[in-house]
C-alpha cells in the first residue's frame, strides 16, 4: 500500500506544499514541534534512509539545505535542526525544525498545526527561496 507521502506526491492528500522539483517535495508538518517544521521526503517511496543510493541521498540533503536556508530566515530562529526518524512514516523524510535550543527538539512538542496558520508559514518560507 502506497505511503502517506505518496498518496500526497500523487495528489491524493493535500499538503502545505513548500517546494517541489522532480525528486523531492517539502511541505509542512501537520503536527509541527515549532511554527514551520517541515518534512523534506524523496519521491520516490523508500524506507530508510541508508537505503537511498549515494546521488539521491545527497540530492536530498541539497534540496533540505535550500529550504532549510529559507525556514531560518523566515521565522529567525537560530538554527534549523536536522532530524531524521521514520518510526511514524515508512518513507524516507527530514524534519527540518526551527530551533532556539536543544529543548526544541522534543518530539512530544508536536501539536496539530492551525490550517490556516500553516497557509501564512507556506507563504512566509517561500518568499526566502
Ligand atoms: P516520523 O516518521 O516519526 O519521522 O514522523 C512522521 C511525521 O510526518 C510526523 O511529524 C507527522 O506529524 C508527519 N505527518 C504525518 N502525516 C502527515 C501529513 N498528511 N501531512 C504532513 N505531515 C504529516
Amino acid at each position: 500500500m502506497a505511503s502517506i507521502f505518496t498518496k500526497i506526491i500523487n495528489g491524493d492528500i493535500l499538503c502545505h506544499k513548500i517546494l517541489e522539483d522532480d525528486r523531492y517535495l517539502a511541505f509542512l508538518d501537520i503536527n509541527p514541534i515549532r511554527p514551520g517544521h517541515t518534512l523534506a521526503i524523496t519521491k520516490r517511496e523508500i524506507d530508510y534512509i541508508f537505503d537511498l543510493e549515494d546521488n539521491l541521498l545527497s540530492g536530498l540533503m541539497l534540496f533540505s539545505k535550500e529550504v532549510g536556508i529559507a525556514i531560518k530566515k523566515a521565522t529567525r530562529c537560530q538554527r534549523v535542526g536536522v532530524v531524521v526518524a521514520g518510526y511514524e512514516v515508512p518513507h524516507t523524510h527530514v524534519h527540518l525544525i526551527p530551533t532556539n535550543g536543544m529543548s526544541d527538539f522534543s518530539f512530544a512538542l508536536a501539536q496539530q498545526a492551525d490550517q490556516a496558520e500553516l497557509t501564512v508559514m507556506v507563504t512566509k518560507i517561500q518568499e526566502h527561496l
